[in-house]
């Protein structure tokens, strides 16, 4: 891809890290997006959000005020001096951030999953210039995402960069959407010159989970945070218990604990540590692997009980470790080590089904 690199879009300057996009999920009236973005200049943002048009899961839910909130933004860029940005759904979208002044916009995560969408928007940006920011898409379809890059690079478009913000799960998780870091992680791995912010606030859903969301993204060496930021988050119109005052923002911000190397010995750290990040990720996913494991175990146990049957048979785990061990050297790992772990989570299944 052709890309123009982040400190050249004249929105943010590298270092220090995190570069900031705050503001509220949605705009809402004239005094909150003014309030909101008093609040932030104040603390140094510069780069405001808000939402325009919301996709939202529920018809009847508050679906954003749409154009007349374009103005209220005008205004923001006019009065504070912020770059302004929100979210585009469709080449309509497109056209009315464009004769408002807009400086930057992004595709939300239910557009990049959809490729005709994206081409619309693409096709409708062709020869302007401003940055387009796009989200991972809500399933967790890493060429998907790539695909969006790709059909916007194609029209010319060059200042790109992607919004990681977590995954829709079935399972119940903590956070609203599944982290997995490892898409933004492979992401960085095939375009490193791809500018990467995180969206705690989309991937935590609750306010408690901002400052620990915020600091991973910092120490996988992501760029920047988009977070939602209201003047009275309570009150809220849309996402009401992840956004966060600005006075709280700045909290939060100053909490991160950010390392630039400088020096060889400190980019062997810089290094260091963010390989060690990648491997907590893999770590969380074994542990809530094993955890899911576990469950359907659990679910045998009792569907045995019911019916009868003894807890071991043999003949069916000896087939077990042959598929495993045969498994593991397709992925090129020792398949005695692999049948080593698989006997260890046998033995605890076991135990858990004579419980
Ligand atoms: C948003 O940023 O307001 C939003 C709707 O996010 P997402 O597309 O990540 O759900
Ligand atoms: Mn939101």
């Amino acid at each position: 891809m052709d890309l123009v690199p982040l400190n050249d879009w004249g929105f943010f300057h590298l270092p220090p890290r995190p570069c900031v996009i705050a503001g509220p999920c949605s705009a809402e009236s004239e005094e909150q997006v003014m309030e909101t973005a008093k609040g932030l200049k104040a603390v140094g943002i510069n780069v405001f959000r808000a939402g325009i048009w919301k996709p939202r899961t529920h018809p009847g839910s508050f679906e954003g005020v749409g154009t007349p909130g374009l103005k209220w933004m005008q205004k923001v860029k006019k009065e504070y001096g912020m770059k302004i940005c929100t979210e585009v759904a469709s080449e309509k979208h497109v056209f009315e951030c464009l004769k408002y002044g807009v400086d930057m916009v992004w595709l939300g995560a239910r557009t990049t999953a959809n490729p005709f969408l994206v081409q619309e928007i693409a096709e409708a940006l062709r020869d302007t210039d401003i940055p387009v920011l796009v989200k991972n898409p809500v399933n967790p379809d890493l060429d998907l995402w790539i695909g969006a890059f790709e059909r916007l690079n194609a029209q010319g478009i060059r200042k790109l960069g992607a919004i990681h913000r977590g995954v829709s799960s079935a399972a119940k998780i903590k956070y609203r959407n599944d982290p997995q870091w490892d898409m933004a992680v492979e992401l960085r791995a095939r375009y490193p010159e791809l500018p990467l912010f995180a969206d705690p606030s989309h991937m935590g859903g609750k306010r408690d989970y901002l400052q620990e969301l915020s600091q991973r993204a910092m120490d996988l060496g992501l760029e920047g945070l988009m977070i939602e930021s209201h003047c009275d988050p309570s009150c809220a119109l849309s996402d009401a218990s992840q956004q966060l005052t600005p006075s709280d923002l700045i909290v939060l911000l100053e909490s991160l604990v950010v390392r630039d190397a400088v020096t060889m010995d400190e980019q062997f750290n810089d290094e260091l540590r963010q390989l060690r990040a990648q491997i907590d990720v893999i770590d969380e996913n074994l542990i809530y692997t094993l955890a899911s494991r576990m469950k359907v175990s659990r679910a045998i146990g009792s569907l045995k009980k019911q019916n009868s049957v003894a807890i071991v048979q043999p003949g069916r785990w000896d087939a077990v470790l042959d598929k495993v061990g045969a498994s593991a050297v397709n992925y090129g790992l020792d398949p005695e080590f692999v049948k080593r772990i698989f006997n260890l989570i046998h033995d605890a299944s076991v135990a858990e089904q004579n419980k």
